[in-house]
């Protein structure tokens, strides 16, 4: 899950870190008052769950409070990366002399929560990592014995030379780390950790995704989530608790059992075509699940055909066929559907559904066939 630099702040300043004060506003006029309550330069911005915002408009340096309510008015419906913007972070301006790059994340890999710094911050750090790769120093926490502080030191010695400013990103460093391991977070980035003229260190942006199997032990957290920001088809299947995961390709998949799901999005490449998701309907499908997985898979446009693989256990073969042809009944479904039902109610469901007038298949290998030859018409 992730969670806007709003939140974020305000989980970094509660680790400590020095984070210059900041509000929400939703409207033009809030962002106005909120410039006036701050005085001076404030900066305005928008809070999408996206990077690279400020080149594509939704940051903005206001000199007054009506620019501020200028920009929050530019800015507060935009669109940045397909994603509209609902609110806007309206905060003091700094002076900056310096812009640096602090992140932690989980490295799959190593198993570890890995820190990268580099001077070279503000941009894109995929970027410096490709044009410029000896800017950026590593180092993966063991663990055992978290982020220790000479190890701390020896990031922030790579920003700073000064041994007053090493000192503060030390620290600020491991307040990211503690901030980042204390909100169960996949990743937590600092960029531009700034230096000011007059020799402070600050976070002035940043960003952190949760890691969505900590949430349930960390409720604070997890009622950080906006819905409205993520894709509309992950937090329809959510509450509808289907695991789903959009890929690319045409063939829309609804299986039980993540395993089969797996196999089926195995077997659809083999005979040539791509996946438009994964979707594992689950164990107990009622007919009200299938329904939603069908709402699901047709909303993404590039569905040519959708593939049904069940695998009749707990799952009733009948449930799901009854799930098909009331969704079929209450949603308007414009590409072919074709269904193959093996294991328990088998008969009952094949039955149901030739009386619908759907044909259904038993072998998996035919069913995919024929999807991916569907997909292709
Ligand atoms: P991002 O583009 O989404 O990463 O948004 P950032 O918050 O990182 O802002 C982008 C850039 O705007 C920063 O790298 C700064 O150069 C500039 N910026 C942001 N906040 C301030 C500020 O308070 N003062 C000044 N002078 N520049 C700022
Ligand atoms: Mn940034």
């Amino acid at each position: 899950m992730d969670i806007h630099e709003y939140q974020a702040k305000e989980r970094f300043r509660a680790a400590g870190i020095p984070v210059p004060p900041g509000e929400i506003a939703r409207t033009p006029d809030e962002a106005q008052a909120l410039a006036e309550k701050f005085g001076g330069m404030t900066v305005v911005k928008a809070q999408v769950h996206s990077g690279g915002r400020g080149k594509a408009g939704g940051v903005k340096l206001a000199k007054t409070p009506a620019d501020a309510r200028a920009y929050a008015a530019d800015i507060l419906g935009m669109e940045i990366n397909g994603l509209t913007v609902e609110k806007v972070l309206v905060t003091t301006a700094e002076d900056i002399d310096t812009e640096a790059y602090v992140g932690v994340l989980v490295d799959r890999k190593k198993q570890a929560a890995t820190f990268m710094v580099s001077p070279e911050g503000g941009i894109d750090i995929e970027e410096v990592a490709h044009s410029n790769p000896e800017a950026i120093r590593k180092l993966t926490v063991d663990p055992r014995y978290g982020l220790l502080p000479h190890q701390a030191y020896w990031l922030a010695n790579f920003l700073y030379e000064d041994p007053g400013l090493a000192k503060q990103a030390s620290k600020i460093v491991g307040q990211l780390y503690r901030a980042f391991v204390d909100s169960g977070a996949s990743m937590a980035e600092i960029n531009p950790l700034i230096t000011t003229p007059d020799g402070k260190v600050k976070a002035i942006d940043a960003k952190m995704s949760i890691d969505d199997n900590e949430l349930f032990r960390r409720p604070e957290v997890a009622e950080m989530r906006d819905s409205s920001s993520e894709p509309p088809a992950e937090t329809k299947a959510r509450e509808a608790s289907l695991s789903y995961v959009k890929l690319d390709g045409a063939v829309g998949c609804c299986v039980n059992g993540a395993g089969l799901a797996m196999a089926t999005m195995d077997l659809v490449k083999y005979y040539g075509g791509e996946p438009a998701n994964f979707l594992d309907i689950g164990g107990s499908s009622n007919p009200e699940k299938v329904v939603s997985a069908l709402e699901i898979i047709t909303s993404d446009p590039k569905v040519k055909v959708i593939l049904f693989n069940i695998f009749g256990g707990i799952t009733r073969c009948d449930d799901v066929a009854n799930g098909i042809v009331e969704a079929t009944k209450r949603i308007d479904i414009e590409v072919p559907i074709v269904i193959r039902l093996t294991g328990t109610n088998e008969e009952k469901a094949l039955e149901i559904l030739k009386d619908a007038g759907f044909s259904a298949y038993t072998s998996m290998d035919a069913v995919v066939e024929k999807a991916v030859e569907l997909a292709k018409a």
